[in-house]
């Protein structure tokens, strides 16, 4: 038998004694945060078993808290997992966006101080990037960083940050230099939420959710020793770390579906529509979910050549822009498309007469359409391709 073999042999005896029942199908994740309480004991059960095998973070390297997967023995865990509707453990802003981000530019130091905590589920990030006038043109961002002894000072102000109240931490792109050209004065560095200088206020939507913030820092500290990559050299790390956000490698490379409920529209237009012979009965739903159906596997398995490609199974660069235009323009498609083959049981925002998920997936019909526009909207998505990708002049 090849070690492969072997491994997915052991890990599928693992997994089916270790992942309890309630982890498995659509359920709560994770996402490190130390101002939330997991509530399921099986989730949580899973949690602790995963995070000591180290895969809650399988590639990341064992002195990290990591597995030390290979490419290929991570897509066997997930093949494996995704057998049994195994939930992921874990899934914060630490594993997918600045833990990659500090494997590729932190200092030994940084990786050893910072991923652990990720990986034990022990902490949660958000991300400082958008201000009230720099979103497409992160660029023009103005808040301040000043060095005085052992820490940056920080004054100004974050905007749409998605957890914040949540986190523990934020990774912060910062103005270290304004007299230099816009994309050279910027650094990227990491600082604690909880401290004097740092106030969160929600952003209340019209749902009466509050899922992101305006954040205002008056004269917040970052130590030192928390700048990533050298100093002004900020917009290459944090370009960087929005190709690992944009990827979405954590889910993409055994074409996994993840937590959102992603490929159960035959069942959901059999259950509604009705069935002619094993088929669902309508000829243009018919149609339309094998068109949804077709682009999604079309994209899963263009995302795993494309990172088949790349070293070490490495997140790919600017080709990201492309998963995240393809990938969020579907979310809307599946969601449009859950909620029309009900009929009118699609539109229930409340109330008795509709079933927890036919009031979900309304929800999330709502949240898609923040989807082409949160990590860069997709017009900015189309403009990296045509430059990055295609090669045409500005
Ligand atoms: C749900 C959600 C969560 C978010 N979470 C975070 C977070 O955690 N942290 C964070 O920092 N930010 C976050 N954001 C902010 C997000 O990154 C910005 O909203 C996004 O980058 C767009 O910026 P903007 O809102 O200022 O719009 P603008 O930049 O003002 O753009 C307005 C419109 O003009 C278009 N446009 C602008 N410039 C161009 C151009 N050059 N070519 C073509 N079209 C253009 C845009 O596509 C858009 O349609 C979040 C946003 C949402 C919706």
């Amino acid at each position: 038998m090849s070690d492969l073999a072997a491994f997915r042999q052991e890990t599928r005896a693992w997994l089916a004694e270790n992942c309890p029942p309630g982890a498995r199908g659509p359920g709560e994740v994770s996402n490190g945060s130390t101002k939330i309480r997991i509530q399921d004991a099986d989730t949580r059960q899973w949690l602790g078993r995963m995070v000591e095998k180290g895969w809650t973070v399988p590639t990341w390297p064992k002195a990290y808290g990591g597995g030390g997967l290979s490419k290929e023995e991570y897509v066997v865990l997930l093949e494996e997992m995704r057998a049994i509707r195994a939930r992921p453990a874990l899934s914060s802003f630490g594993t997918s966006m600045i833990g990659p981000t500090l494997l590729e530019f932190g200092t030994e130091e940084q990786k050893l101080r910072h991923l652990p905590r990720i990986a034990r589920a022990e902490v949660e990030w958000c991300q400082g990037y958008s201000e009230p006038g720099a979103g497409s043109d992160l660029a023009s961002l103005q808040t301040r960083a000043v060095l005085e002894g052992d820490h940056y000072v920080i004054n100004g102000s974050k905007i749409w940050t998605s957890g914040a109240h949540n986190a523990d931490w934020m990774f912060i792109l910062v103005r270290t230099d304004p007299d230099a050209p816009k994309h050279e004065g910027i650094s990227f560095m990491l600082l604690p939420m909880d401290q004097a200088g740092v106030t969160v206020k929600p952003i209340r939507l019209i749902s009466g959710q509050s899922p992101f913030n305006q954040v205002f820092f008056d004269n917040a500290l970052a130590a030192r020793e928390d700048l990533v990559g050298e100093l002004n050299k900020g917009w290459t790390v944090g370009k960087r770390l929005l190709q690992h956000e944009r990827s979405g490698m954590e889910s993409l490379m055994a074409g996994s579906t993840g937590n959102r409920g992603f490929g159960g529209l035959p069942d959901v237009a059999k259950a509604y529509v009705g069935e002619t012979a094993g088929r669902v009965a309508d000829a243009a739903m018919r149609d339309a979910i094998s068109r949804y159906e077709m682009d999604s596997r079309a994209l899963k398995l263009t995302q795993r050549r494309v990172v088949e490609e790349s070293a070490d199974g490495a997140t790919p660069g600017p080709a990201t822009s492309i998963f995240k235009v393809m990938s969020t323009d579907l979310e809307k498609i599946y969601y449009d498309l859950a909620t029309a083959l009900r009929g009118s049981q699609g539109y229930g925002w409340e109330g008795d007469a509709f079933t927890p998920a036919e009031l979900d997936d309304l929800r999330k019909l709502m949240s898609s359409r923040a989807a082409s526009i949160y990590s860069g909207s997709n017009e900015i998505q189309r403009n990296i391709i045509a430059k990055r990708v295609l090669g045409l002049p500005d």
